[in-house]
């Protein structure tokens, strides 16, 4: 069984880590890809390797809700129908709420949050209308358990929970058939944890992540996700490193 074949699959934050393994695994099984992030020197060298008839990319900041309508546009424009949106475009810059780093807190709530909900606002008018569709964000270990250091982000995959599961609930209500899958990694080796500025905070996350798994086991559980048949909807995981406590 391969539903995966010829399924456009819309993923942000597709430049590196999860969701450019992502990519890599859903084009070996044939879906149609269209790749947003801000590095588009990434992105063309992903669409290169993988071939440009299944891939189109389109440089997209989240946190601006008309990029991301634009990304949206190009997938229908370039493959006619819009059947899976991954929200997986997130950043981690974690430290104690007392250092008081704003700036760092409203990136993450951009991008964590909004970005989100801009891809939804987005994509769910073509998927009402063709009765079918499927959407998975990213959310973390971090969406289940709070710690010490990761208050905002933590609270930003909290939301990101919430928000799927209100999603849900409202598309199963209206007989949409749209899907909605949450997926909640543990420690997973990428560039996620270069971004933290609090040097405290980054040795202990380093310590952490020594056991890190690799991104192809988090693209493995979204291929099966999309895989499993329309009347099945995979509505969470949660993937950690065996040896990972938290
Ligand atoms: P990476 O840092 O490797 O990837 C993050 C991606 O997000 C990049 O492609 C980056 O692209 C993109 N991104 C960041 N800001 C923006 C923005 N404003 N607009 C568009 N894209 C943006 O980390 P991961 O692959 O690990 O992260 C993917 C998701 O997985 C995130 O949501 C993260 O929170 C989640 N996650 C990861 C875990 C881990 O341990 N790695 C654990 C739990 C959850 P660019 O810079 O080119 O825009």
């Amino acid at each position: 069984m391969n539903n995966v074949k010829d399924k456009v699959v819309v993923i942000t934050g597709a430049s590196s880590g999860i969701g450019e393994e992502t990519v890599n695994l859903l084009a070996e099984n044939g879906a149609k890809l269209v790749l947003g992030a801000r590095r588009l020197d990434r992105l063309e060298k992903i669409q290169q390797k993988v071939g440009h008839d299944s891939v189109s990319i389109k440089k997209t900041d989240v946190t601006k809700s008309d990029e991301v309508n634009a990304l949206i546009e190009t997938a229908y424009n370039d493959f006619g129908r819009i059947d899976v949106l991954i929200n997986n475009a997130g950043l981690m810059p974690q430290s104690f709420l007392e250092k008081n780093k704003q700036d760092e807190w409203n990136q993450m709530i951009d991008v964590n949050i909004k970005g989100v909900l801009y891809g939804i606002g987005a994509v769910l008018p073509y998927m009402r209308k063709q009765k079918s569709g499927h959407i998975i964000n990213l959310a973390s270990v971090a969406g289940h358990v709070v710690f010490p250091g990761s208050a905002v982000y933590c609270g930003t995959k909290y939301a990101v929970r919430a928000i799927t599961e209100g999603l849900r609930q409202e598309e199963a209500i209206v007989g949409s058939n749209i899907r909605t899958t949450i997926l909640s990694p543990g420690a997973v080796s990428t560039e996620l944890t270069d971004h933290i500025s609090d040097k405290d905070m980054k040795q202990d996350i380093d310590e952490l992540y020594k056991n890190a798994i690799k991104p192809d086991a988090i693209a493995r559980a979204i291929n099966y996700a999309i895989n499993e048949p329309e009347e099945s909807s995979v509505n969470e995981f949660i993937i950690r490193p065996s040896s990972q406590s938290l």
